[in-house]
């Protein structure tokens, strides 16, 4: 069975000093360790250690393998994003980001798919990468769940949006920047409470501000599973229900309305999880995700849905034909 892992990351092995370059800012630079790894580092504070498997496209093939998956979605690493650089420069870096996946892709076609990055502070500098992704092949792009604390239903980013439809070209949206930040650090709160708030921010966003009712053809994916989006999906249309005054005030539709019309990924890390957001999405809108290579991911790739009390073809769909129609490509090309 093809498998396809539509969620995972990749960098270059080297980045160029963007900060010294451009003379200014927090841009991520990587400093190569003796030990193979490598220290991201943000202006001057430690992010994180990456190691080889976040650059090495054979290193993941290979470990891809051993989880019978053919094919890997690449995108950059969220805090690559870089929104609020000065839209020129950060379209430099974003074009530099998506030059490299698209080598990526280019030298192994049957094994990865690239999602571009755009800077999404300025409209007219992202519409012109996205011109570009489009012409170079790339079916898609990953944004984060807000942009510079703006919500993504504000109107400066709904020719982003548009341009995306008009281009056929799909959306993941990834949680980045997250709500509370500064004052939950302790516990990794931010990555295990901040990001799924952050994803349900943006569907509420996308479906409150009526978006997703303005461009009924765009292809939204929401990460790990739409975060806090199902989980509280009930007090969401409640909120509608009860306060139209303050919830109805873009869109006079129904929030339920939209589920099934977006796509989530799977990374629930539990079966049961899982079968709540296939009982509200069906099985061809729910894709296989990793988040690969990142300890918070499914680095099992779908293991436990294999294990689990699924039928073939649901599974098939996780595996694959969600994720195909998301950005309507093709299997063939992969086998
Ligand atoms: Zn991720």
């Amino acid at each position: 069975m093809l498998k396809i892992d539509m969620h995972s990351h990749i960098l270059p092995a080297k980045l160029p000093r963007f900060a010294e370059k451009f003379g200014y800012g927090d841009f991520i630079y990587l400093e190569q360790r003796e030990d193979g790894k490598a220290d991201m580092i943000k202006g001057k504070e430690y992010f994180r250690t990456i190691k080889s498997n976040c650059w090495d496209a054979e290193e993941r093939i290979a470990e891809y393998e051993t989880h019978q998956t053919q094919v890997q979605v690449v995108c950059t690493i969220p805090v690559m994003f870089s929104y609020w650089a000065k839209p020129a420069d950060c379209l430099e870096l974003s074009r530099f980001l998506n030059d490299h996946i698209a080598e990526v892709v280019a030298h192994h076609p049957k094994h990865y798919i690239g999602l571009g990055t755009v800077p999404m502070q300025d409209a007219d500098t992202a519409i012109q990468e996205l011109e570009r992704l489009k012409e170079m092949g790339i079916p898609g792009i990953q944004i984060g769940s807000n942009i510079n604390d703006l919500n993504l239903n504000e109107e400066q980013f709904f020719p982003i949006f548009k341009a995306c439809q008009d281009l056929d070209l799909a959306i993941m949206i990834h949680p980045w920047n997250m709500m509370g930040m500064e004052s939950m650090r302790r516990y990794w709160l931010p990555w295990l409470v901040g990001m799924p708030a952050e994803t349900s921010r943006a569907a509420c966003s996308l479906i409150f501000g009526g978006v997703l009712e303005r461009l009924p053809d765009l292809r939204v994916c929401f990460s790990h599973a739409g975060g806090s989006f199902f989980g509280t999906i009930g007090r969401i249309e409640h909120g509608y229900n009860c306060r139209p005054d303050l919830v109805a005030i873009d869109n006079p539709i129904n929030p339920r309305e939209y589920i099934g019309k977006f796509w989530v990924d799977c990374i629930t890390h539990d079966a049961k999880a899982l079968q709540f957001i296939l009982d509200h999405q069906g099985s061809k809108r729910v894709c296989l995700g990793s988040d690969y290579p990142f300890p918070l991911g499914d680095l099992d790739i779908g293991k436990f849905i294999e294990e689990g009390d699924f039928s073939k073809e649901t599974v098939e769909d996780i595996f694959c034909h969600s994720t195909l129609e998301w950005l309507k490509l093709d299997a063939r090309q992969f086998l």
